[in-house]
């Protein structure tokens, strides 16, 4: 079990008890669809598509700025890979996939855990 204690913690003030970090210390419950040392992919809980799920790295960060500035190549490699490894296993590769990423206010991002949508299983639609 993750404390989130240990998580590496990042450079951005980052809050402990927003819901991804309550679930990544397995507090609250999610469906989840594939879990390695690195990170965590679950359904989100209102679906946009057919086919909705979130990505989150196993550190302390805010949003994709703090990820990409807070943390060393390799993890934040070991986090997209892990991406692609899920859009394998949902095999959604030849049907198509929408990855997006909110980030601040201005990006409507709601939960300050750095996290990619995975959106697929049906034609997305235009992005506004
Ligand atoms: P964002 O607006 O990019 O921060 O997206 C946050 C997403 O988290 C939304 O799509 C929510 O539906 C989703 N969400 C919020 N709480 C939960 C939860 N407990 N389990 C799964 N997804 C959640």
């Amino acid at each position: 079990m993750i404390s989130i204690k240990n998580l590496p913690k990042g450079n951005s003030m980052y809050d402990n008890n927003n819901i991804f970090a309550k679930i990544l210390r397995k507090e609250i419950p999610c469906t989840q669809v594939h879990e390695d040392d690195n990170s965590l992919f679950f359904n989100d809980i209102n679906p946009q598509a057919k086919i909705h799920v979130l990505g989150i790295p196993k550190v302390q960060c805010v949003d994709f700025t703090d990820f990409v500035s807070s943390y060393d190549t390799n993890t934040i490699a070991l986090f997209f890979k892990s991406v692609d490894n899920v859009i394998d296993k949902l095999n959604i590769k030849e049907s198509g996939y929408r990855l997006v990423c909110n980030s601040g206010d201005h990006g409507g991002q709601e939960v300050p855990h750095f996290h990619v949508h995975i959106l697929a299983g049906e034609k997305i639609g235009p992005m506004r």
